[in-house]
């Protein structure tokens, strides 16, 4: 083979804030603060700082390859560890503070993390969690001076002072680029969280592909919302793509309700915003609530969801009322997380809006990177003919091979990962997710997609959410019981919502009974908790089971 001549420059995180500070070194990060008040630093200050990071971290010993976790919000000093950390060769591990504290101790000593950065707001959590967190040779809170809290923490250090300490004249070392850079545990909402370890090489490649048109079209035009936590796969990328296209950021930090995300998109001019469709309700819900107009006060134009089907519903609310588009994506902390993003093709420009939201339910195609396919139960490749559903699966750069510190690879034969989701594959290449695996409904051998029925339950207007779960029947094996959380003030009968659906979802998919409770389970990332709703109801009987 003839080698190309071209040259081997590692790709490495900490080129992402260099090529920010240089062509986009007014470009701006806004941050609502732990503390209270509106912060304003640009990437210029963040590429400072974090080589102070970089700096207070060798000065304390860290060495590369070790983890340096974070138990914090989206802001600024978060954003300064991503790259302060991961620049000098050591590994960011961000935990999710919505994991049980159980859960919070078990993988930081999994991890085996050295230092721990935290913000104001998990004072009361480490004052309980510090002592059993053995690997942890220091704890910093992410504050000054004035804010520093009285509290039982040992070896409390306090963030401004530790890097204030610093110069900041300090060169990012340069090393093989299939470093590990980062690293997130999945929710473990069965057995413990596993560990996916991300590298500089698979950080970078992946930014690419968000900021692709074909992706999430990132330019320097974008001012963007980053309601994804910091904490949920490394905000779906974006601390890091955002640098790459010189993206204006506002991070909310720990406010997250629906006034304080509404107030921030209008007082901050947000263009692109992000999250999970938990959020979103929430958002939606004091739209209502407050009577806004949002088309009228906002300049919000597209909306990413992810994480959990985007309901139709929720991608026409967001059109109607706001004027923004919704770009559906999927993917998963094993593929870092982007896989498919649910933009339209040349061919949909004449299409209705009724024709168009249809498009928009569906997860979308693969963003270049991103090999899938689906199989039967026995392996065998399907159809993309947009109805058979099997196990998707994939592989590609960004997709994790093993978990971190377990033992043996993730993958087939051919290299695939196997997600745990069952979807449809059309002819255009859009997937669509029908269900997690063990989630799908199975009525006398065939597969009710409990996504399909909640996304269409959640179209009634007296619906706040809607969950659907597999209730045990003699004859059918297992029938759609639906599971409703009203909004405030409504009536909604069990007979009206089944005939509600009934035109809507094919009649053997009809749900057999209603139930309607208060309050859903949700997971640390928001999901729908389906193993607790399943434990919940497991005593539950059909009418005629
Ligand atoms: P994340 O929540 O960032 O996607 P997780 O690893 O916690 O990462 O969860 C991944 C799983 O979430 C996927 O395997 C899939 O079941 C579900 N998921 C993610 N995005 C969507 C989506 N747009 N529609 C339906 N399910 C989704």
């Amino acid at each position: 083979m003839l080698k190309g001549l071209m040259q081997d420059r590692p790709l490495l995180i900490s080129s992402l804030i260099e090529h920010a500070a240089t062509c986009h070194p007014r470009g701006e990060i806004v941050s609502r603060t732990s503390e209270g008040p509106i912060h304003r630093c640009t990437y210029a200050d963040i590429q400072r700082r974090s080589k102070q990071v970089a700096q207070a971290l060798t000065a304390l010993g860290v060495q590369p390859g070790e983890r340096v976790a974070t138990l914090a919000w989206n802001g600024y000093r978060h954003m300064e560890l991503y790259y302060g950390v991961s620049g000098m060769g050591a590994v960011l591990h961000t935990i999710n503070p919505r994991l049980f504290p159980e859960q919070i101790e078990y993988i930081a000593n999994h991890a085996e993390d050295q230092y721990l950065f935290f913000d104001l707001s998990f004072v009361p959590l480490l004052e309980r969690l510090a002592g059993r967190l053995s690997s942890v040779r220091g704890f910093i809170v992410m504050t000054d001076r004035a804010h520093l809290p009285e509290c039982s923490i040992p070896g409390l250090l306090c963030y401004e002072d530790l890097i204030a300490g610093q110069t900041g004249e300090y060169a990012w070392p340069q090393f093989d680029e299939t470093a590990a850079s980062s690293l997130c545990y999945t929710s473990g909402t069965t057995g413990n969280p596993k560990g996916v370890l991300y590298s500089h090489r698979s950080s970078v490649l992946h930014s690419w592909a968000a900021c692709a048109v074909d992706g999430l079209a990132l330019g320097a035009g974008e001012t963007a919302l980053l309601v994804v936590p910091m904490f949920h796969v490394n905000a779906w990328g974006m601390p890091y793509a955002g640098a790459m296209s010189g993206v204006r950021l506002v991070m909310p930090g720990p406010a997250l309700d629906g006034k304080s995300v509404y107030d921030l998109m209008r007082d901050e001019k947000v263009t692109l915003a992000l999250g999970v469709p938990t959020v979103w309700l929430m958002l939606l819900q004091h739209v209502d609530a407050a009577g806004l107009e949002p088309k009228e006060e906002l300049c919000l134009r597209r909306v990413v969801i992810g994480g959990s089907s985007a309901p139709r519903a929720m991608s026409e609310c967001f059109e109607t009322r706001f004027g923004a588009f919704v770009v559906h994506a999927w993917g998963m902390t094993e593929m870092s997380p982007v896989g498919t993003v649910c933009n339209l093709l040349p061919k949909h420009a004449g299409c209705s809006l009724e024709q168009r939201l249809a498009i928009q339910e569906k997860q979308g195609r693969a963003v270049y990177g991103v090999d899938m396919t689906i199989v039967d139960d026995d392996g065998a490749p399907l159809p993309r003919d947009g109805r058979s559903a099997g196990h998707l699966l994939v592989r590609g750069p960004w997709i994790a091979s093993a978990y971190f510190r377990d033992e043996g690879s993730v993958l087939d034969a051919d290299g695939f990962f196997d997600t745990g989701d069952v979807a449809t594959i059309d002819a255009d290449g859009y997937m669509q997710i029908t269900d997690r695996s063990k989630d799908v409904i199975k009525s006398g051998g065939e597969w009710i997609s409990s996504i399909a029925l909640e996304n269409a339950a959640i179209a009634h207007p007296a619906v706040a959410e809607a969950a659907v779960i597999g209730a045990p029947h003699p004859k059918w094996q297992e029938r759609p019981l639906l599971i409703i959380v009203r909004k405030p003030a409504q009536e909604l009968t069990r007979e009206a919502m089944l005939q509600f659906l009934a035109g809507r979802v094919a009649a053997w998919w009809l749900p057999d009974d209603v139930a309607f409770v208060e309050e859903l389970p949700h997971t640390a990332t928001g999901k729908l908790h389906k193993l607790k709703l399943r434990e919940r109801f497991k005593d539950y009987r059909l009418p005629g089971a």
